[in-house]
């Protein structure tokens, strides 16, 4: 085959910022050397061309009729007859730069005191949590600054242990806006070991890449939170081999640590059609929460057993009267509970959220900067009509709230609810001027108060 007949490189379309992909192997650039692009925009690198290259010395090829014995006429749809599918978008693997700069300058994230101040602002109580995560956050991004090779600071994944509503999400998803990194929120119960129908668990850092819109040095300083972790624990049904839960846990243990791991870009699930790219897990936060349902038993046994030796025999009836036993937690009793311990040694920073008590459901509806109630007054303020709530009125929302017992999740449906109403019959009539919000009204023993515009009180029942 003659030199100037074969395929030949033709650099222009292809922006100066997007790595290419060999369209065979799928490896980027980076990885493969040098493309060469054949027309319509396909890339090949120099080690699959050369395969095509052999496979048509060796007879391959067979249905292909290549004029002059040139395969420089290959199109997209030539090369699908061969099964090699139809060629990746090119253009979507972000070229790492020559000289790489840190993502993430240390100047740019605040100091855990400001952390804290910010999370206060839409979390409510949990003062605990949000100082830990404030210091762990801040040594986290302290870490990927480092450069320091002889002492290298061990990384600070999470596990947040909190009943349901708590905030845990919540807590995140702030601390992901305020620093401004990318996040991606997995589900436990949805990943499954590579084979199985479920998602691989590699796919939470194709969800992280999407977040960063396909910045791949974005995406490797950002947080990935894996909730309903508790579900992975190794059941204790001896007879049922829990094949699952067991081994997304050891599947994960690369991740948390920091590893290479192959995604798919632009897509959830790999294919031949999707191009790929490696994304290091060194510097990504994992936090994992759950509610650990029962894990409150396993400490009173841990803790009855040894308050049952001497001098600690008070503590016993204490520990049986404490509503929250869970912030007695250590790593034995997640341990019984079903996790194994090489997870949980990669998890260094263990703690636990309150379950929230009607008086912090209270200040959930009141103080939040983004608090429901608040949203619901300025859609009323946009009809200039003013919205109030009696203190009464926000005890029995935290009451009715309190006995769904999903925490401050249940406080959206109760307000949805009685709003529904509100919403509707205001907007009719142009006279009303301020709607006050009765414990009646909740409870639907009475009417909202209602006063009309230009009117002092007394104010009517709606
Ligand atoms: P979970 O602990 O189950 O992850 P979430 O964080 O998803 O709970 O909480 C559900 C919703 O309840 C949040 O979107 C938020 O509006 C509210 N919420 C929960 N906890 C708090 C809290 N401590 N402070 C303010 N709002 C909260």
């Amino acid at each position: 085959m003659s030199e100037d007949k074969t395929i030949i490189t033709d650099e222009q379309n292809q922006p100066d910022d997007y790595e290419k992909v060999c369209y065979v192997c799928r490896r980027p650039e980076g990885k493969a050397g040098k493309m060469i692009t054949i027309p319509g925009n396909i890339c090949i690198c120099n080690d699959c061309m050369q395969k095509a290259f052999d496979q048509v010395n060796n007879g391959g090829f067979p249905h292909m009729n290549f004029p002059g014995g040139s395969i420089s006429i290959a199109t997209p749809e030539d090369l699908a007859s061969f099964g090699f599918g139809m060629p990746p978008q090119p253009k979507k693997v972000k070229k790492k730069k020559e000289n790489p700069q840190p993502a993430l300058d240390l100047k740019q994230v605040p100091p855990p005191h400001k952390i804290h101040a910010q999370l206060s602002e839409y979390v409510v109580g949990q003062e605990r949590a949000k100082k830990i995560i404030s210091v762990a956050v801040y040594n986290h991004y302290k870490r990927i600054a480092n450069r320091d090779q002889e002492v290298e600071i061990e990384k600070s994944n999470m596990l947040m242990i909190g009943p349901t509503g708590s905030g845990k999400t919540y807590l995140v998803k702030t601390l992901a806006r305020l620093l401004n990194v990318p996040l991606a929120i997995a589900d436990a119960t949805s990943l499954t070991e590579a084979g199985y129908i479920g998602d691989d668990i590699e796919s939470v850092v194709s969800k992280l890449l999407a977040a960063a819109d396909n910045d791949v040095e974005r995406a490797e300083t950002g947080i990935i939170f894996i909730d309903e972790i508790d579900k992975l624990a190794r059941k204790k049904e001896t007879n049922h081999r829990d094949v699952n839960g067991e081994s997304v846990q050891q599947g994960l243990l690369k991740l948390l640590e920091g590893a290479e791991v192959e995604v798919p870009v632009g897509a959830s699930s790999k294919n031949a059609m999707v191009p790929m790219t490696t994304v290091n897990t060194k510097n990504i936060l994992f936090i994992c929460g759950g509610a650990f349902p029962d894990l409150e038993d396993v400490i009173r046994t841990r803790l009855t057993k040894t308050s049952g030796i001497g001098f600690n025999a008070p503590l016993k009836d204490r520990f049986d009267e404490d509503g929250s036993l869970l912030r007695y937690v250590e790593m034995e009793d997640l341990r019984s509970f079903g996790m194994i311990p090489e997870f949980l040694g990669r998890l260094p920073m263990v703690y636990t959220l309150d379950p929230l008590n009607k008086e912090m459901l209270v200040k959930v509806l009141k103080e939040p900067k983004n608090a429901i109630l608040k949203q619901y007054q300025k859609l009323l303020a946009m009809d200039e009509v003013e919205l109030t709530f009696t203190d009464d009125a926000y005890e029995a929302i935290a009451e009715q709230a309190l006995k769904k017992n999903t925490g401050a999740r249940a406080l959206r449906a109760v307000i949805d609810d009685f709003m529904l109403d509100i919403m509707y019959e205001i907007p009719k009539d142009d006279n009303i001027g301020k709607v006050v919000i009765t414990r009646e009204y909740i409870e639907h023993t009475g009417g909202p108060l209602i006063q009309l515009r230009g009117q002092e009180l007394p104010l009517l029942q709606g």
